[in-house]
């Protein structure tokens, strides 16, 4: 598909309402267990405006269930395109940074976090690429203070979608707007398992079914992945003491939250100088705006030496040449073929849902908390035990239900892991 659409230049269709079950099933599901908000505590939430009708019902929920103060920081197109077509040029190195100061100090008075995702994932894909980037370095510099609680997982916090029509109007650009909608409202139902008579012990199920997976290769203390598929033949070192999680787990305040939903993936630290072989994309990657359509790459001492795709292929390298590490992964990941978004079919041009339809890798930094004890490891520990350094983390599609994945131990031996896409022990 196209993304160069018309909408930046029309104005936008009137919004369309999600059934309002819909909306109260996801504050729910927010609330209880994404967040696991506790009695007392604080909410810092983000929003795009297009979705406040969702972050209206989350206030509502998170009220009920006894929050102490829901604070909520809205984002608005309309606004964010207007910089870009009408700010003075020194504007594109500002960042609230006094707003970021803020944010980290409620995180460090107790307040949880959470995002709603619902944005145009081609907002600014027109705009000039120059400022884009400006923009972005220096509010990831400036947010850096209110990211570290986040990374270093010190709060309960997480990710949750709102159908919008920006977001479904990308997805299925050649539908009516209503359609589009109806399909975007309908995936997300089914993938946050909305669809099930009981959600919250759906994914009390599923979450216990993720740790089980992980235990079992906690246990098996594999030394390298071996992936093979049709035009696929990776093998995969793991980090050292790396350790592999998934679903929820416990942040560092006590609490048990779900940081995305939804979640299908077990993850783990790959060894940054131990990954060999070549592999094929199985999903185009959608990056800052651009499409990169079948990527494939090959390895040496865990860099990639090789890079090309037949759309977008400056973009990957212009991204693989960001820094040292970028040319390196910092993730991997196992998701089976028969997860609820690979089953969708859909692209969805948001890393929350793509990164759970396919078993995935991902270029640039590692999560420390993917090794043993990786919340006290210094940065040079982190990088003795193979941990990834790097400014950026993208994860892209590698899985199908034509893959096969082995654990091999440091002996050779071999353990099938997964046969054509799918988990061989149930
Ligand atoms: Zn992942
Ligand atoms: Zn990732």
């Amino acid at each position: 598909m196209t993304h160069d659409s018309a909408l930046t230049h029309t104005p936008l269709a009137t919004q369309i309402a999600a059934d309002p079950a819909l909306l109260d099933g996801l504050a729910h599901l927010a609330v209880h267990v994404g967040l696991n908000l506790q009695a007392g505590q604080d909410l810092v939430m983000t929003t795009p405006s297009s979705a406040m009708p969702l972050a209206r019902a989350i206030t509502a929920e998170a009220y009920r269930a006894g929050a102490g103060l829901v604070t909520t920081l809205v984002s608005d197109r309309d606004m964010t395109l207007a910089r870009f077509r009408h700010a003075r040029d020194d504007s594109f190195d500002k960042a609230p940074d006094w707003l970021y100061e803020g944010m980290a100090k409620a995180y460090e008075n107790g307040a949880a976090r959470l995002a709603l995702v619902g944005e145009d994932p081609f907002l600014l894909a027109q705009e000039d690429a120059a400022k884009v980037g400006r923009a972005n370095r220096a509010n990831a510099a400036a947010y850096r203070p209110a990211l570290a609680p986040i990374a270093g997982f010190h709060i309960n916090w997480s990710i949750i979608p709102c159908p919008t029509l920006d977001w479904a109007q990308r997805m299925f650009p050649d539908q009516p707007p209503q359609d589009a909608f109806e399909q975007l409202a309908q995936a997300i139902r089914k993938t946050a398992r909305l669809d099930q008579a009981d959600p919250v012990a759906a994914w009390t199920a599923h979450n216990a079914e993720l740790a089980r997976r992980c235990q079992m290769l906690n246990t098996a203390r594999f030394d390298s992945l071996h992936f093979q598929a049709p035009g696929t033949d990776l093998h995969v070192g793991l980090a050292d003491g790396h350790f592999w999680q998934g679903g929820a787990s416990v942040a560092r305040n006590g609490v048990r939250c779900n940081p995305n939903i939804p979640t299908e993936e077990v993850f783990t630290t790959p060894h940054a100088a131990r990954v060999d072989g070549y592999v094929r994309a199985t999903k185009p990657l959608s990056h800052q705006g651009t499409l990169i359509d079948e990527i494939e790459m090959r390895f040496e001492a865990g860099r990639a030496v090789e890079a090309r795709a037949t759309r977008g292929g400056d973009v990957l390298r212009d991204m693989l040449a960001t820094d040292d590490g970028a040319a390196r992964l910092g993730e991997v990941a196992l998701v089976p073929h028969s997860s609820p978004v690979a089953q969708s079919g859909h692209l969805f041009f948001n890393t929350l849902f793509d990164e759970n339809a396919a078993s995935h890798i991902a270029m640039g930094q590692c999560y420390a908390s993917c090794l043993e004890g990786g919340d006290t490891l210094s940065k040079d520990e982190v990088s003795a035990r193979g941990g990834n350094d790097s400014l950026i983390h993208v994860d892209w599609m590698i899985g199908s239900d034509r893959m096969d994945v082995d654990g091999l131990h440091v002996d050779g031996s071999r353990v099938a892991l997964m046969r054509a896409g799918e988990w061989v022990t149930p």
